[in-house]
């Protein structure tokens, strides 16, 4: 798959943010040699892409966008070029794609009203214990 659903400016602010440099072969190549791959989703996983985009495209020179369809570059490896972006550049990417990651949800441990029933008791144990 060649196609990026991206705008022009989105796509050329990819390419300045990564420094016009290819992912694979870590060359700096002119911005019209330069593609945005996207990273096909692995077929019977759950979900199939992560949702945030910067983990769906590869920066790629001509010459490795077409090796990376020609070996082809096992999906595993592609995320691995993925994981190679410092966290700066995967902050900006984001922002750039309008992605917000979830916040962290910690699980539900226990009802409010218990832990409250919970705080009281103890208080009320230790107000005993003043008075004794
Ligand atoms: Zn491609
Ligand atoms: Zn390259």
């Amino acid at each position: 798959m060649t196609l990026f659903r991206t705008t022009g400016k989105r796509e050329r602010a990819v390419k300045t943010l990564l420094g016009g440099t290819c992912e694979w072969c870590d060359r700096q190549v002119a911005f019209p040699d330069l593609v945005l791959h996207r990273i096909v989703p692995v077929p019977g996983r759950i979900p199939p892409e992560s949702p945030d985009p910067q983990k769906r495209f590869l920066l790629l020179c001509r010459s490795c966008h077409q090796d990376i369809h020609r070996i082809p570059l096992p999906n595993h490896l592609q995320r691995d070029l993925v994981r190679r972006r410092s966290p700066e550049i995967r902050k900006a990417l984001r922002i750039l794609f309008d992605y917000i990651p979830e916040p962290y949800q910690p699980p539900d441990t226990a009802d409010p009203a218990e832990i409250y029933e919970e705080c009281f008791s103890l208080r009320s144990l230790d107000l005993f214990r003043a008075g004794g």
